[in-house]
């Protein structure tokens, strides 16, 4: 899928609350033989409690002046590798050099697509984000509820995700306007659907969620143009009621029904 390019990031709201960090970086559980690539690292809040636990931090800012000093900061200490870069211009695999774990403090109006990228080869072990509190409920949501919707299938096909806490507007300065939360995402030994599918899998899922409330039946004629004769067999072949609507297929329904075409 193409994601936007970010724009220059909007406002800064910082939390420095040592307990919380903290909080963030063992939700990760860090080894002392583990690889941080942690993105957004600004002032190097989360890095100092990422420093404690792990063996190496490969930071990936994209503030000039942030990353400068970054750079300052940790000027002679091998463990702590600075990348001045958009994340999204950057394969963390190859950045980290190996396994690796992902933290990241990520700016809001670009978390979808961080979390999508880091769940390209070569993926993360795991990934621990602080985030919109709306968009971790996003996440996690099952069918049919309330928040079930094209960026839930598309994360659980890949991944599975926790919302491990909640953290107040408060504890940021200054708050920001939004509830956040700490969201863990694993991603899955064996995805749902390969790198091959990808692309038409968030295609047909974004797609057939803009007929959230319309019966199967319809939405594949809507979708992909087919009569009704083929569109109930394409759903017959995938095990899919015609009268299902899609926000109560689970991700490895989309999976089928992305086969069965
Ligand atoms: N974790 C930091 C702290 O508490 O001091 C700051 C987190 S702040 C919410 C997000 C950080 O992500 C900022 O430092 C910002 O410059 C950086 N950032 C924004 N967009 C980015 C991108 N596309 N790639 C890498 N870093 C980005």
């Amino acid at each position: 899928m193409n994601f936007p390019k970010p724009r220059k990031w909007l406002g800064q709201h910082f939390l420095t609350d040592p307990r919380i960090l903290g909080r963030i970086a063992d939700v990760l559980e860090i080894t002392s033989d583990d690889t941080v690539v942690e993105i957004g690292p600004g002032r190097g809040a989360l890095t100092e409690q990422l420093l404690l636990r792990a063996k190496r931090v490969v930071a990936i800012e994209i503030d000039r002046d942030l990353a400068k000093l970054l750079r300052e900061k940790y000027a002679g200490d091998e463990r702590v590798t600075i990348i001045e870069s958009d994340v999204l211009d950057v394969n963390l695999g190859e950045a980290a050099g190996g396994p690796y774990l992902v933290a990241g403090n990520v700016p809001y109006n670009i978390t979808t697509p961080i979390l999508f990228h880091a769940l390209e080869h070569s993926r993360a072990e795991r990934a621990v984000y602080l985030v919109q509190r709306e968009v971790a409920e996003r996440v996690i949501a099952e069918p049919a509820s309330e928040n079930y919707g094209a960026l839930s299938v598309n994360l659980q096909a890949l991944a599975t995700a926790e919302l491990s806490f909640r953290v107040s507007a408060g504890a940021f300065t200054p708050p920001p306007k939004v509830e956040s939360a700490v969201m863990k995402i694993v991603p899955r030994a064996d995805p749902l659907i390969d790198a091959t599918e990808e692309a038409a899998y968030r295609a047909m899922v974004v797609g057939a969620f803009g007929f959230r409330r319309k019966q199967m039946q319809r939405v594949i004629r809507e979708l992909w143009n087919f009569g009704a004769d083929d569109a109930t067999a394409i759903l017959t072949r995938a095990g899919i009621e015609p009268t299902d609507r899609p926000e109560v297929l689970t991700p490895a329904d989309f999976a089928r029904l992305l086969r069965a075409r």
